[in-house]
């Protein structure tokens, strides 16, 4: 079979992509190959757009870039026992896990020391087609809307970063509303915040906050609220809002880092950490699964409503067009369909 279908690539080590016709991939052993339905694009795809140092350091070209996906299983590829079946919905865990090193012994899975990812270090689903490893392949609750499917990474990010807080009666600021901020106050209030605050300065981006259920949203910390949040999710990655969650933090407070700065921090140790006896804690991913199944709860439970962040829809081949949108800030969400 000669079979060919559309992708987009990381054709060359330059910024932009290539979107073109290329064969579709057969499943390697204990793979899975799934029909593409939607995928969704990440922050991250914007620094593998630009060709960013980081992307510089874990790509390799020709790669089909994208790891937001939901998927339709045409193809399984193995002689182990599986409940992946032909026709399942199933999406894929970024976070290709090795399952041999110290971290996935003791069940850290989601930073494993040999990790490799799913459409950054190999073939991902910006796609027609895809090839899932089944150890990273999540079956989907078919309850879920298949929208909903393909934009569980943010909201899992959100539900680690807001488990690690430890929020119940508690009050909580979200620095920073991007998709996976937006998610965190959502989650805030379903794991039973007292009250959770969002900053961001984009007008859009408040406006989705509301509708996904923050109590109040503002451009800025004022003074007159500095030392009284009992827990910060740092979402930004700024240093402003890396500051703004030192100054926020109540004395004992617990801090999140999720957002990745672009460049070195720099904090007065004394003040923060060692005078307000901060916790600061950080978290990279998912935890493999136990994090995929708190999202399904939530999801189920409609605690959660991913369909108020998907704000705009394309068809693959306008994924030039899709980008633009996306390095506005004038989005929430931005799903892409293949067909
Ligand atoms: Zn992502
Ligand atoms: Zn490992």
């Amino acid at each position: 079979m000669n079979a060919t279908m559309l992708a987009v690539l990381k054709e060359n080590p330059a910024p932009g992509v290539t979107i073109k016709q290329i064969p579709i991939p057969t499943p390697a052993k204990d793979e899975v190959l799934v029909k593409v339905i939607y995928s969704s694009i990440c922050g991250t795809d914007i620094g593998i757009y630009d060709w960013i140092p980081w992307a510089q350091g874990h790509i390799t070209p020709p790669i089909v870039i994208g790891h937001e996906v939901v998927g339709k299983v045409v193809e399984i590829n193995t002689s182990q026992d599986t409940t992946i079946k032909k026709g399942d919905l199933v999406s894929s865990e970024t976070h290709i896990f090795c399952n041999t090193c110290y971290q996935c012994q003791i069940n850290n899975r989601h930073i494993c020391e040999n990790m490799d990812l799913f459409g950054i270090g190999r073939n991902g689903g910006f796609a027609q087609y895809a090839t899932i490893p089944l150890k990273t392949t999540w079956k989907n609750n078919p309850k879920i809307s298949t929208e909903a499917m393909s934009v569980q990474e943010p909201l899992g990010n959100a539900v680690h970063v807001i488990t690690k807080a430890n929020v119940p009666g508690k009050k909580v600021l979200v620095v920073g509303l991007g998709p996976t901020g937006l998610c965190a106050g959502a989650v805030a209030k379903a794991y039973g915040a007292r009250e959770v605050v969002g900053i961001n300065r984009r007008e859009y981006r408040k406006q989705v906050a509301k509708e996904m259920g923050f109590d109040r949203v503002e451009s800025e910390i004022g003074t007159q609220e500095f030392g009284t949040f009992d827990a910060v999710v740092e979402m930004s990655g700024s240093t402003s809002g890396i500051q703004t969650a030192l100054d926020a933090s109540r004395i004992g407070a617990t801090i999140v880092a999720f957002g990745i700065p672009k460049q070195d921090i720099s904090i007065n140790w004394g003040k923060y950490l060692i005078n307000k006896e901060l916790t600061i804690a950080s978290v990279f991913g998912r935890r493999i699964w136990e994090t995929w199944h708190q999202v399904t709860e939530l999801l189920l439970a409609k605690k959660v409503d991913l369909s108020k962040i998907i704000t705009h829809r394309y068809k693959l081949s306008q994924f030039n067009e899709a980008m633009k949108i996306m390095k506005s800030g004038e989005c929430g969400k931005i799903l892409l369909d293949p067909s």
